[in-house]
């Protein structure tokens, strides 16, 4: 058995099946650390992986709201505080169905690596509820918002734990967020990131997860020798923030974006998505991607009742890079076979963990570059973390400025990530360079801070 088989049967998956998503992204992050494990014994005689893999603590608790027509309504929140050795909780809030702590778990588990390879002075937590926020009213969702904060409060703060958005949790629903945590604590502080700009968010946050996985991508080409995006056809799923943002510099850098979908459907535009018209229907009117082909006939609305059997049909368009940006596990080995099929070179996760290990494992054997989320998506909490300093020091960052550190961060992080693949024998996978760099740095500052 080999020293990651060993270290993951400690693990046994004996509770209930809502980790399984989280013992996913265990399991990844196991075997490629195992290289490290072996030429240092100081993790092992530490435990690390033993304390890393449990939060620091679960808070789980009722919020109770009235909606529209006054009936009451029961949704629970969440917030896990998974780890801060490297500094305060930091992670998104989550606002849908599929919410259960097993899910919470996998993405806070991934930020904390995420966090840790931006370099910056963050731990890894996240959040949020089993509330549905499609079909509310903005009332609804105010007074959902207000009722989470009521309990939320007490647990976080600009050095404590500090929450931004998410799935379902938008500028928007931050805004509503922050109101009531300064109504209850009397206190003007950066206790969330994504806040609206005109009161303490930052330029650029709104863009920077989408813009960030572009501007990893445009490294990662760089230094493995692939032709850049500009011209090139690019597919992306999703339409939400990170989805439209990926889209948007794509464009501004020459690339032809053919693709978006939500959990209804996908559209595809051979001659370029309409990225204002998106805009229009997912920002503005918040409704099915079906309209888009009301105003251009000519693009092609296929409804996931027509995906190919156990196939996305986004991944079925033949493309050159593709960017999934939905959801988690939303390209499978079929997939990736037909992204390989079709010539596709590059993919980049801008969703959290969108690709299946499967999937993963036949990209890099058909040696495409794979970007994978927690060092692609890292653009938008890098941004939240200028957030946080603007906010601490009362200052306000130019648009260029901001822009101009978060390519820094995204190069930094890439370059990191390939020369540790390469550090650890495993030249060109960027998997295992993002786990090892992102694993090295929490650990060492777990046992620089003692047990
Ligand atoms: P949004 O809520 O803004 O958008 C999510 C998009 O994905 C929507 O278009 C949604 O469609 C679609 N979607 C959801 N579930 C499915 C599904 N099963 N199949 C197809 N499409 C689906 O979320 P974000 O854009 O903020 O987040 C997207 C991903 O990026 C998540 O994995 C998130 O954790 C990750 N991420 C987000 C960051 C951020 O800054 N916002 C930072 C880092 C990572 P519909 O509206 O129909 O549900």
């Amino acid at each position: 058995m080999t020293m990651a088989e060993q270290e993951i049967k400690k693990f046994e998956k004996t509770d209930c099946a809502e980790n399984s998503v989280f013992y996913q992204a265990m399991e990844e992050v196991i075997y490629s650390i195992a290289p490290l494990l072996e030429s240092d014994e100081k993790y092992l005689k530490y435990a690390i992986l033993e304390r890393l893999v449990v939060p620091d603590r679960i808070i789980k608790f009722k919020v109770t709201w009235l909606d529209d027509n006054n009936n009451v309504q029961v949704n629970t929140g969440y917030r896990v505080q998974f780890n801060n050795a490297l500094g305060p909780y930091k992670g998104g809030l989550r606002f849908h169905p599929t919410v259960n702590e097993g899910v919470l778990k996998f993405l806070g588990f991934e930020q904390i690596l995420k966090n840790s390879l931006t370099g910056l002075p963050i731990g890894g937590g996240k959040g949020g509820s089993d509330f549905d926020p499609k079909g509310k009213s903005d009332f609804e969702i105010m007074k959902f918002c207000t009722a989470f904060m009521s309990e939320l409060y007490k647990y976080i703060g600009p050095r404590i734990d500090v929450p931004a958005g998410d799935i379902g949790v938008g500028s928007r629903e931050i805004g509503y967020l922050f109101g009531e945590y300064k109504k209850i604590t009397s206190s003007y502080e950066g206790a969330l990131t994504g806040k609206p700009y005109f009161f303490g968010g930052s330029l650029m946050r709104p863009e920077a997860t989408g813009y960030g996985a572009v501007y990893f991508t445009g490294s990662m080409l760089e230094i493995e020798g692939k032709e850049p995006l500009d011209g090139k056809i690019c597919t992306v799923s999703g339409a939400g923030n990170v989805a439209l943002h990926a889209i948007e510099k794509l464009q501004q850098i020459g690339a032809i974006v053919v693709s978006c979908s939500d959990s209804h459907g996908t559209i595809y535009d051979p001659r370029g998505v309409d990225l204002e018209l998106l805009k229009t229907l997912k920002l503005e009117r918040r409704t099915s991607l079906k309209e888009y082909t009301e105003v251009h006939s000519e693009a092609e609305y296929i409804p996931v009742e027509n995906y190919p059997e156990g196939a996305h049909a986004v991944w079925n368009i033949p493309c050159y890079a593709a960017f999934p940006c939905a959801t988690q596990n939303e390209l499978n080995e079929l997939d990736a076979q037909n992204l390989i099929t079709n010539g596709c070179v590059s993919v980049t996760e801008g969703a959290n963990m969108p690709s299946t290990p499967e999937a993963i494992a036949l990209l890099q054997s058909h040696k495409l570059c794979f970007a994978p989320a927690k060092a692609a998506n890292a653009g938008g909490v890098a941004v939240s973390e200028f957030e946080m300093s603007q906010n601490a020091s009362m200052t306000k960052w130019s648009y260029a400025k901001v822009d101009e550190k978060l390519k820094e961060t995204m190069q930094m992080i890439c370059k990191r990530v390939a020369l540790t693949a390469k550090d650890y024998g495993v030249e060109g996978n960027y998997v295992d360079g993002a786990n090892i760099a992102g694993f090295k740095k929490v650990a060492d500052a777990m046992i620089a801070e003692g047990i």
